[in-house]
């Protein structure tokens, strides 16, 4: 399974996973040590705190896969820096966003062709979740027309 998630990506690990009815639940963490400070591109290797991100992916096996990604925050010590702390960035999500950039990628592929209302009837027999304002919202920010 750790093969799987070096797919996702090269710098991740498996800490272990579960099945959860439908859904198969990936507990990942990135096992690079040092993370670069967003705000002013200072290295760190300070950890604040860390936290679960829940990010929808790419179902395998007719099970949906959520990863709960280990998100470090990190302190910033560049006493230069407006920020004294920042958060992990993972190079398979946006910030804040609660599937992958690959999922994203398959639900405006889907929905370019099909209506949103269908699109989100499709993509649930393929058991990705995506409702129809979420789809709405994929689109316009990667300006397609939402139908
Ligand atoms: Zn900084």
């Amino acid at each position: 399974m750790d093969e799987f998630i070096k797919l996702l990506n090269q710098d991740y690990e498996l800490v272990q996973y579960r099945i959860k009815d439908k859904a198969v639940i990936f507990n990942i963490q990135s096992s690079k040590k040092e993370l670069t400070c967003p705000f002013c591109g200072s290295k760190s290797i300070w950890v604040h705190s860390i936290y679960q991100r829940e990010i929808q992916d790419l179902p395998i096996q007719d099970r949906q896969v959520i990863l709960l990604v280990d998100t470090r925050k990190m302190f910033c010590k560049n006493p230069d820096c407006l920020h004294k702390t920042f958060a992990e960035i993972h190079p398979f999500a946006a910030p804040r966003a609660k599937k992958t950039e690959r999922l994203v990628k398959n639900i405006i592929h889907t929905s370019t062709q099909l209506s949103s209302l269908n699109a989100s009837r499709l993509l649930k027999s393929e058991n990705i979740t995506a409702c129809k304002s979420s789809i709405c919202s994929l689109l316009k920010k990667n300006a397609n027309h939402c139908g």
